[in-house]
Protein backbone atom coordinates (compact mmCIF):
# COMPACT_ATOMS: atom_id res chain seq x y z
CA UNK A 1 0.00 0.00 0.00
CA UNK A 2 1.28 3.99 -0.24
CA UNK A 3 0.48 5.17 2.81
CA UNK A 4 0.62 8.76 4.09
CA UNK A 5 1.82 9.30 7.20
CA UNK A 6 1.18 12.22 8.97
CA UNK A 7 3.13 13.15 12.58
CA UNK A 8 5.00 9.86 11.39
CA UNK A 9 8.04 11.60 13.48
CA UNK A 10 7.10 11.65 16.58
CA UNK A 11 6.70 8.72 19.28
CA UNK A 12 3.74 6.83 17.68
CA UNK A 13 4.61 7.67 14.40
CA UNK A 14 8.23 6.83 14.59
CA UNK A 15 7.84 2.99 15.70
CA UNK A 16 4.99 2.47 13.37
CA UNK A 17 6.46 3.85 10.15
CA UNK A 18 9.39 1.57 11.28
CA UNK A 19 6.73 -1.42 11.27
CA UNK A 20 5.26 -0.13 7.43
CA UNK A 21 8.09 -0.10 6.10
CA UNK A 22 9.11 -3.49 7.67
CA UNK A 23 6.03 -4.97 6.32
CA UNK A 24 6.84 -3.20 2.90
CA UNK A 25 4.82 -0.60 2.16
CA UNK A 26 5.70 2.63 0.68
CA UNK A 27 5.38 5.40 2.96
CA UNK A 28 5.38 8.92 2.67
CA UNK A 29 5.98 10.03 6.05
CA UNK A 30 5.17 14.14 7.14
CA UNK A 31 6.44 15.72 10.44
CA UNK A 32 7.70 18.80 11.63
CA UNK A 33 10.92 16.64 13.33
CA UNK A 34 13.07 14.28 12.01
CA UNK A 35 14.77 13.39 15.09
CA UNK A 36 13.19 9.94 16.22
CA UNK A 37 13.78 8.46 12.49
CA UNK A 38 17.31 9.13 12.11
CA UNK A 39 18.01 5.55 11.48
CA UNK A 40 15.47 4.49 8.63
CA UNK A 41 15.40 8.11 7.40
CA UNK A 42 17.30 6.63 4.07
CA UNK A 43 14.96 3.42 3.27
CA UNK A 44 14.10 3.20 0.00
CA UNK A 45 10.34 3.20 0.66
CA UNK A 46 10.16 6.32 2.70
CA UNK A 47 9.59 10.09 1.44
CA UNK A 48 10.14 11.77 4.51
CA UNK A 49 9.22 15.42 4.09
CA UNK A 50 10.23 17.69 6.99
CA UNK A 51 7.35 20.10 7.15
CA UNK A 52 4.65 22.05 9.14
CA UNK A 53 1.20 20.93 8.10
CA UNK A 54 0.17 24.26 9.33
CA UNK A 55 2.44 25.78 6.59
CA UNK A 56 0.53 27.10 3.21
CA UNK A 57 2.98 25.47 0.35
CA UNK A 58 1.80 21.92 1.77
CA UNK A 59 -0.24 20.31 -0.32
CA UNK A 60 -2.33 17.85 1.84
CA UNK A 61 -5.24 17.31 -1.37
CA UNK A 62 -2.76 16.15 -3.57
CA UNK A 63 -0.80 13.92 -0.95
CA UNK A 64 -4.69 12.62 0.14
CA UNK A 65 -5.40 11.88 -3.48
CA UNK A 66 -2.58 9.54 -4.72
CA UNK A 67 -2.60 7.58 -0.99
CA UNK A 68 -4.08 4.36 -0.91
CA UNK A 69 -4.19 4.82 3.64
CA UNK A 70 -4.22 7.88 5.67
CA UNK A 71 -2.67 7.95 9.33
CA UNK A 72 -3.51 10.85 11.07
CA UNK A 73 -1.09 10.89 14.28
CA UNK A 74 -0.73 15.08 14.37
CA UNK A 75 -1.31 16.16 17.51
CA UNK A 76 -0.52 17.98 20.44
CA UNK A 77 -0.62 15.08 23.00
CA UNK A 78 0.99 16.36 25.79
CA UNK A 79 -1.15 17.30 29.32
CA UNK A 80 1.63 20.31 30.11
CA UNK A 81 0.87 21.90 26.94
CA UNK A 82 -3.29 21.59 27.04
CA UNK A 83 -2.40 24.39 30.23
CA UNK A 84 0.42 26.41 28.30
CA UNK A 85 -1.00 26.64 25.02
CA UNK A 86 -4.59 25.41 25.09
CA UNK A 87 -6.21 27.57 21.73
CA UNK A 88 -3.11 25.83 20.01
CA UNK A 89 -4.54 22.43 21.25
CA UNK A 90 -7.44 22.83 20.13
CA UNK A 91 -6.63 24.63 16.54
CA UNK A 92 -3.99 21.55 15.76
CA UNK A 93 -5.78 18.87 17.35
CA UNK A 94 -9.41 20.05 15.86
CA UNK A 95 -9.32 22.65 12.93
CA UNK A 96 -6.16 21.00 11.56
CA UNK A 97 -7.27 17.66 11.71
CA UNK A 98 -10.56 17.92 10.25
CA UNK A 99 -8.56 19.41 6.80
CA UNK A 100 -7.13 16.13 6.85
CA UNK A 101 -10.47 14.02 7.26
CA UNK A 102 -11.97 16.29 4.80
CA UNK A 103 -9.07 16.06 2.55
CA UNK A 104 -10.67 12.04 2.73
CA UNK A 105 -13.89 12.48 2.22
CA UNK A 106 -12.96 14.39 -0.51
CA UNK A 107 -10.89 11.44 -2.27
CA UNK A 108 -12.60 8.91 -0.75
CA UNK A 109 -9.50 7.43 1.19
CA UNK A 110 -9.76 5.55 4.46
CA UNK A 111 -8.60 7.84 7.83
CA UNK A 112 -7.00 5.57 10.67
CA UNK A 113 -7.20 8.59 12.94
CA UNK A 114 -5.27 8.48 16.27
CA UNK A 115 -7.31 9.89 18.95
CA UNK A 116 -7.02 9.62 22.92
CA UNK A 117 -8.76 7.84 26.17
CA UNK A 118 -8.67 11.18 27.50
CA UNK A 119 -12.53 11.35 25.75
CA UNK A 120 -13.33 9.40 28.14
CA UNK A 121 -12.21 12.14 30.90
CA UNK A 122 -12.99 11.15 34.45
CA UNK A 123 -14.61 8.50 36.96
CA UNK A 124 -18.20 8.30 38.44
CA UNK A 125 -16.11 7.05 41.04
CA UNK A 126 -14.61 10.35 41.31
CA UNK A 127 -17.45 12.64 41.59
CA UNK A 128 -18.46 13.45 45.12
CA UNK A 129 -21.72 12.54 45.36
CA UNK A 130 -22.01 9.39 42.97
CA UNK A 131 -23.15 7.13 45.75
CA UNK A 132 -21.61 4.03 44.31
CA UNK A 133 -21.38 1.48 46.57
CA UNK A 134 -18.10 0.20 45.74
CA UNK A 135 -16.08 3.44 44.58
CA UNK A 136 -12.76 1.24 44.02
CA UNK A 137 -14.36 -1.65 41.70
CA UNK A 138 -13.15 -1.45 38.20
CA UNK A 139 -16.11 -1.66 36.36
CA UNK A 140 -16.23 2.26 37.36
CA UNK A 141 -13.17 3.01 35.43
CA UNK A 142 -13.43 0.41 32.39
CA UNK A 143 -14.17 2.00 29.54
CA UNK A 144 -15.73 1.07 26.08
CA UNK A 145 -15.25 2.34 23.20
CA UNK A 146 -19.64 2.14 22.12
CA UNK A 147 -21.43 2.53 25.41
CA UNK A 148 -19.22 4.82 28.04
CA UNK A 149 -20.54 7.68 29.24
CA UNK A 150 -17.78 11.01 29.09
CA UNK A 151 -17.19 13.13 32.16
CA UNK A 152 -15.15 16.15 31.87
CA UNK A 153 -14.27 18.75 34.46
CA UNK A 154 -15.79 22.68 34.00
CA UNK A 155 -14.50 25.19 31.27
CA UNK A 156 -12.15 26.61 33.94
CA UNK A 157 -10.31 23.48 33.65
CA UNK A 158 -8.39 24.25 31.04
CA UNK A 159 -6.95 20.64 30.41
CA UNK A 160 -10.16 19.23 29.15
CA UNK A 161 -9.95 21.44 26.00
CA UNK A 162 -7.44 18.41 24.22
CA UNK A 163 -10.15 15.74 25.27
CA UNK A 164 -12.99 17.87 23.86
CA UNK A 165 -11.38 18.75 20.54
CA UNK A 166 -10.69 14.63 19.82
CA UNK A 167 -13.90 14.38 20.87
CA UNK A 168 -15.38 17.27 18.31
CA UNK A 169 -13.10 15.54 15.69
CA UNK A 170 -14.12 11.39 16.48
CA UNK A 171 -18.28 13.12 16.49
CA UNK A 172 -17.65 14.47 13.05
CA UNK A 173 -15.63 11.58 11.53
CA UNK A 174 -18.78 9.39 12.51
CA UNK A 175 -21.16 11.75 10.97
CA UNK A 176 -19.10 12.25 7.74
CA UNK A 177 -19.22 8.20 8.02
CA UNK A 178 -23.02 8.03 8.43
CA UNK A 179 -23.58 10.74 6.13
CA UNK A 180 -21.29 9.98 2.54
CA UNK A 181 -19.87 6.66 3.61
CA UNK A 182 -16.74 8.02 4.99
CA UNK A 183 -14.48 5.28 5.81
CA UNK A 184 -12.44 5.71 9.20
CA UNK A 185 -10.93 3.69 12.10
CA UNK A 186 -10.63 5.74 15.25
CA UNK A 187 -7.70 4.42 17.57
CA UNK A 188 -7.83 5.52 21.24
CA UNK A 189 -4.61 4.41 22.44
CA UNK A 190 -3.96 4.16 26.26
CA UNK A 191 -0.77 5.98 27.87
CA UNK A 192 1.36 4.30 25.49
CA UNK A 193 5.14 4.16 26.70
CA UNK A 194 8.36 3.10 25.47
CA UNK A 195 12.10 4.50 24.21
CA UNK A 196 11.52 7.51 22.66
CA UNK A 197 8.26 8.52 24.12
CA UNK A 198 9.41 12.01 25.80
CA UNK A 199 12.36 14.26 25.41
CA UNK A 200 14.17 14.83 28.98
CA UNK A 201 14.42 17.72 30.92
CA UNK A 202 18.12 18.94 30.06
CA UNK A 203 17.59 18.32 26.65
CA UNK A 204 14.64 21.01 25.71
CA UNK A 205 12.61 23.25 27.12
CA UNK A 206 8.76 22.21 28.39
CA UNK A 207 6.85 19.60 30.44
CA UNK A 208 7.18 16.08 28.96
CA UNK A 209 4.92 12.85 30.93
CA UNK A 210 5.58 11.47 34.12
CA UNK A 211 8.07 9.17 32.39
CA UNK A 212 10.45 12.01 31.51
CA UNK A 213 10.04 13.48 34.97
CA UNK A 214 10.87 10.67 36.94
CA UNK A 215 14.08 9.51 34.29
CA UNK A 216 15.09 12.50 34.55
CA UNK A 217 14.85 12.71 38.23
CA UNK A 218 16.78 9.33 38.47
CA UNK A 219 19.37 10.06 36.16
CA UNK A 220 20.42 13.35 38.16
CA UNK A 221 19.50 12.79 42.14
CA UNK A 222 16.66 15.17 41.85
CA UNK A 223 13.37 14.81 43.57
CA UNK A 224 10.77 12.85 41.94
CA UNK A 225 7.33 14.70 42.17
CA UNK A 226 4.13 13.21 42.56
CA UNK A 227 1.15 15.79 41.68
CA UNK A 228 -1.36 15.75 44.27
CA UNK A 229 0.07 12.53 45.88
CA UNK A 230 0.15 10.74 42.68
CA UNK A 231 -3.25 8.54 43.50
CA UNK A 232 -4.21 8.82 39.57
CA UNK A 233 -3.45 5.24 38.23
CA UNK A 234 -2.94 4.89 34.65
CA UNK A 235 -2.52 1.53 32.22
CA UNK A 236 0.44 1.68 30.49
CA UNK A 237 1.09 -0.09 27.30
CA UNK A 238 4.38 -1.13 25.91
CA UNK A 239 5.02 0.66 22.14
CA UNK A 240 5.79 -2.60 20.72
CA UNK A 241 2.08 -4.14 22.01
CA UNK A 242 0.79 -0.92 20.46
CA UNK A 243 2.27 -1.19 17.04
CA UNK A 244 1.21 -4.62 16.94
CA UNK A 245 -2.53 -3.57 17.29
CA UNK A 246 -2.29 -0.67 15.00
CA UNK A 247 -0.22 -2.75 12.22
CA UNK A 248 -3.53 -4.94 12.16
CA UNK A 249 -6.10 -1.52 12.07
CA UNK A 250 -3.90 -0.97 9.05
CA UNK A 251 -4.18 -4.55 7.44
CA UNK A 252 -7.62 -4.52 8.32
CA UNK A 253 -9.18 -8.21 7.66
CA UNK A 254 -12.15 -8.10 5.96
CA UNK A 255 -12.69 -4.18 6.77
CA UNK A 256 -13.66 -5.49 10.41
CA UNK A 257 -12.51 -2.17 11.32
CA UNK A 258 -14.12 0.00 9.21
CA UNK A 259 -15.87 2.61 10.72
CA UNK A 260 -14.79 1.44 14.45
CA UNK A 261 -13.63 3.31 17.34
CA UNK A 262 -10.99 0.53 18.98
CA UNK A 263 -9.17 1.06 22.56
CA UNK A 264 -5.71 -0.28 22.15
CA UNK A 265 -4.22 -0.67 25.40
CA UNK A 266 -2.96 -2.44 29.02
CA UNK A 267 -5.65 -3.36 31.22
CA UNK A 268 -3.60 -5.61 34.06
CA UNK A 269 -0.80 -3.08 33.52
CA UNK A 270 -2.70 -0.45 36.00
CA UNK A 271 -0.34 1.52 38.85
CA UNK A 272 -0.74 4.65 40.39
CA UNK A 273 1.56 7.43 40.10
CA UNK A 274 3.00 6.97 43.27
CA UNK A 275 3.36 3.14 42.61
CA UNK A 276 5.05 4.14 39.62
CA UNK A 277 7.58 6.48 41.05
CA UNK A 278 8.65 3.97 43.67
CA UNK A 279 8.89 1.01 40.97
CA UNK A 280 11.35 3.28 39.01
CA UNK A 281 13.12 4.01 41.47
CA UNK A 282 13.70 0.82 42.36
CA UNK A 283 14.41 -1.04 39.10
CA UNK A 284 16.83 2.15 39.15
CA UNK A 285 18.86 1.05 42.13
CA UNK A 286 19.18 -2.65 41.13
CA UNK A 287 20.03 -2.42 37.05
CA UNK A 288 21.72 1.19 36.54
CA UNK A 289 22.64 2.86 39.43
CA UNK A 290 25.07 4.89 39.30
CA UNK A 291 26.61 5.32 43.11
CA UNK A 292 27.84 8.80 42.80
CA UNK A 293 24.68 9.79 42.40
CA UNK A 294 22.27 9.87 45.05
CA UNK A 295 18.79 8.00 44.89
CA UNK A 296 15.86 10.51 44.26
CA UNK A 297 13.06 11.32 47.00
CA UNK A 298 9.90 11.07 46.51
CA UNK A 299 7.81 14.21 47.35
CA UNK A 300 4.56 15.48 47.12
CA UNK A 301 3.62 18.96 45.25
CA UNK A 302 0.15 20.36 44.47
CA UNK A 303 -0.98 20.02 41.22
CA UNK A 304 -1.31 24.05 40.23
CA UNK A 305 2.24 24.68 41.87
CA UNK A 306 3.41 22.01 39.23
CA UNK A 307 1.41 22.93 36.34
CA UNK A 308 -0.18 26.05 37.05
CA UNK A 309 -3.85 27.33 36.75
CA UNK A 310 -6.30 25.28 35.20
CA UNK A 311 -5.18 21.71 35.50
CA UNK A 312 -7.96 18.75 36.32
CA UNK A 313 -6.85 15.18 35.74
CA UNK A 314 -8.12 11.65 35.10
CA UNK A 315 -8.53 9.52 38.24
CA UNK A 316 -8.30 6.28 36.59
CA UNK A 317 -9.03 4.48 33.29
CA UNK A 318 -8.79 0.72 32.33
CA UNK A 319 -9.43 -0.04 28.21
CA UNK A 320 -11.66 -2.48 27.66
CA UNK A 321 -10.12 -3.99 24.95
CA UNK A 322 -12.56 -6.82 23.64
CA UNK A 323 -13.35 -5.04 20.61
CA UNK A 324 -9.37 -5.25 19.77
CA UNK A 325 -9.26 -8.79 21.11
CA UNK A 326 -12.34 -10.09 18.68
CA UNK A 327 -11.86 -8.12 15.91
CA UNK A 328 -8.28 -8.54 15.51
CA UNK A 329 -7.10 -11.56 17.53
CA UNK A 330 -4.67 -9.16 19.43
CA UNK A 331 -3.32 -9.23 23.18
CA UNK A 332 -0.66 -7.08 24.91
CA UNK A 333 1.83 -9.21 25.99
CA UNK A 334 3.91 -6.86 28.15
CA UNK A 335 3.77 -6.38 31.86
CA UNK A 336 4.38 -3.01 33.68
CA UNK A 337 7.64 -3.88 35.26
CA UNK A 338 9.47 -4.85 31.93
CA UNK A 339 7.99 -1.91 30.34
CA UNK A 340 9.13 0.85 32.63
CA UNK A 341 12.81 -1.20 33.02
CA UNK A 342 12.74 -1.61 29.01
CA UNK A 343 12.58 2.53 28.28
CA UNK A 344 14.62 3.23 31.12
CA UNK A 345 17.60 1.17 30.04
CA UNK A 346 16.96 3.40 26.54
CA UNK A 347 16.83 6.52 28.60
CA UNK A 348 19.76 5.40 30.92
CA UNK A 349 21.93 4.68 27.80
CA UNK A 350 21.50 7.40 25.56
CA UNK A 351 21.88 9.58 28.81
CA UNK A 352 25.45 7.91 29.39
CA UNK A 353 26.27 7.71 26.02
CA UNK A 354 25.77 11.82 25.31
CA UNK A 355 26.92 12.78 28.86
N1 LIG B 1 2.54 13.59 37.24
C1 LIG B 1 3.26 13.52 38.44
N2 LIG B 1 4.55 13.96 38.47
C2 LIG B 1 5.17 14.47 37.36
C3 LIG B 1 4.44 14.55 36.15
C4 LIG B 1 3.12 14.10 36.11
O1 LIG B 1 2.74 13.08 39.47
O2 LIG B 1 6.36 14.82 37.48
C5 LIG B 1 1.17 13.03 37.18
C6 LIG B 1 0.09 13.84 36.49
O3 LIG B 1 -0.50 14.77 37.35
C7 LIG B 1 -0.89 12.73 36.08
C8 LIG B 1 0.01 11.54 35.79
O4 LIG B 1 1.25 11.84 36.41
O5 LIG B 1 -1.74 12.40 37.15
C9 LIG B 1 0.25 11.25 34.32
O6 LIG B 1 0.58 12.47 33.69
P1 LIG B 1 1.20 12.55 32.23
O7 LIG B 1 1.68 13.94 32.02
O8 LIG B 1 2.21 11.48 32.02
O9 LIG B 1 0.01 12.31 31.19
P2 LIG B 1 -1.49 11.74 31.23
O10 LIG B 1 -1.43 10.29 31.54
O11 LIG B 1 -2.25 12.53 32.27
O12 LIG B 1 -1.97 12.02 29.83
Amino acid sequence: MKILSLGAGGFIGSHLTHRLLTEGHTVTAVDIETDKVTEFLGHPNLTFLQLDIRSPEWDLDSMVRDSDLVIDLIAYANPGLYLRIPLEVFRLNFIENLKIAEACVRHGKRLIQFSTCEVYGRTAASLKNAGLTDPEDPIHATFSEDTSEYILGPVSKHRWIYSCAKQLLERVLHAYGIEMGFNYTIIRPFNFIGPKIDFLLHEKEGIPRVFSFFMDALLNGTQMKLVNGGSNRRCYTYIDDAVECSWRIVENPGGVCDRQILNIGSPANEISIRQMAELMREIYAEKFRDPAVPLPEIVDVPAEEFYGQGYDDSDRRIPDITKARTLLGWEPKWGVRDILETTMRYYVSSFRKNG
